[in-house]
């Protein structure tokens, strides 16, 4: 229940932030299995144990520990030995449906390019969350599916986009991870279908067996351009991420000439995590009216600092251009972590304009959906 000034009686949350549900952009599917203790230092961060130490001693794992034992009916701060022995206790399914329930959001929209084991479909995560659940297809993992089918190098660019099309037939958006493969340094040329066969024939050439890794300048750029013509929105992954990505590439300010030729066709681009490039994300989604950003993973990875984060990424960003997103993957704690430091963050910030007399209740309603669900629904047109 709320007084009439907003306040939550339950918490510290203004009780508008804690009532509106929230649209999560970018998320993956969560584990099938049960995680046991190493699961969980594995998946907590982007970075794994090492001898002799553990990741819960961080910004993460101390918001973790604050925050997800109660949902499991344990005291805040449980030991994390009991913490595992009761999260066996209850079994995956059981866990998976509490926090993807107690991340109070109202629709998904779920990246399934990347599975290195079984995750939930959007539908079954949708089901945990009680929440309606889109796709996000991911270009590359669509072009390495064409070349493993088996594919000549003069026909790659239509079998890509022939392909994609079939794809994307229900999905809300596309995503690339050209950060992760070439950098974001891109050139903001549509390269010629015969630029694409030159490049598909050296990839294809050299491509052993296995996984054919899709990593070649013109091929990420033919796969922007062929999400830009499907006329969805583009996801780019931006910053923060494992350590398979070049963090100093994936400044989002390499994409100024490539942003600046996508502008003409109005099509959204989505800015995710961007960490520590938020700054930098912030003035692109300013001064180019197409694109948005968020402060995905991080939001979670910064634990008690989600408010300083908020407050910087959204100095020079629009609010009519900012997004939440969990980039969760695997473990449900991180769908309720990030949601729980984002609601503690956006209400801190809209706290300190009310009591700085920036704005009006009236407003901050009214920032509170826009920011938690309004924007991404706007963007993403999906229906309230
Ligand atoms: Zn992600």
């Amino acid at each position: 229940m709320f007084s009439a000034s907003g306040e939550s009686n339950a918490g510290k949350l203004l009780g508008y932030v804690a009532e509106q549900s929230l649209v999560d952009h970018h998320c993956h599917g969560v584990l099938v299995r049960d995680a046991d203790q190493a699961t969980l230092e594995s998946m907590l961060t982007e970075g794994g144990g090492w001898p002799g130490g553990s990741v819960f001693d961080s910004g993460a794992g101390f918001a973790f520990r604050r925050l997800c034992p109660p949902v499991l009916g344990l005291a805040p701060h449980a030991e994390l030995s009991d913490y595992v022995a009761r999260r066996t206790e209850l079994g995956a399914a059981e866990v998976s449906r509490r926090f993807l329930l107690r991340a109070g959001v109202s629709a998904l929209c779920v990246d399934t390019g990347y599975i290195p084991e079984p995750l939930t479909s959007p539908a079954e995560l949708g089901a945990l969350a009680g929440a309606a659940a889109h796709e996000i297809v991911r270009l590359e993992r669509v072009a390495e599916e064409v070349a493993e089918a088996g594919v000549s190098a003069a026909g790659f660019a239509d079998a890509v986009r022939s392909a994609l099309a079939a794809r994307t037939a229900s999905a809300v958006g596309v995503k690339s991870i050209a950060a992760y493969r070439t950098g974001l340094d891109l050139r903001p040329e549509r390269p010629s279908d015969a630029e694409v066969a030159a490049a598909a024939g050296r990839w294809l050439g050299a491509a052993g067996p296995g996984w054919p890794r899709c990593a070649d300048e013109t091929l990420q750029r033919f796969l922007l351009w062929c999400g830009v013509d499907l006329r969805r929105p583009v996801q780019l992954h931006v910053g923060y991420g494992d350590s398979d990505v070049d963090l100093h590439r994936g400044n989002p300010l390499l994409l100024t000439p490539l942003l600046r030729a996508i502008q003409p066709t109005g099509v959204p681009v989505m800015l995710l995590h961007n960490y520590p490039y938020h700054r930098e994300a912030g003035y692109l989604a300013q001064v180019f009216p197409q694109v948005y950003v968020d402060a995905g993973l991080a939001t979670h990875n910064l634990g008690a600092r989600g408010p300083a984060l908020l407050a910087e990424a959204l100095e020079l960003a629009p609010y009519g251009k900012f997004l939440y997103s969990s980039d969760a993957f695997g473990l449900p704690e991180l769908y309720y972590l990030s949601a729980a430091l984002f609601r503690q963050a956006l209400s801190a910030f809209l706290r300190t304009g009310l009591d700085d007399d920036l704005y009006s209740e009236r407003t901050v309603v009214r920032l509170t959906w826009m920011l938690c669900a309004g924007n991404a629904r706007r963007a993403y047109r999906l229906n309230p």
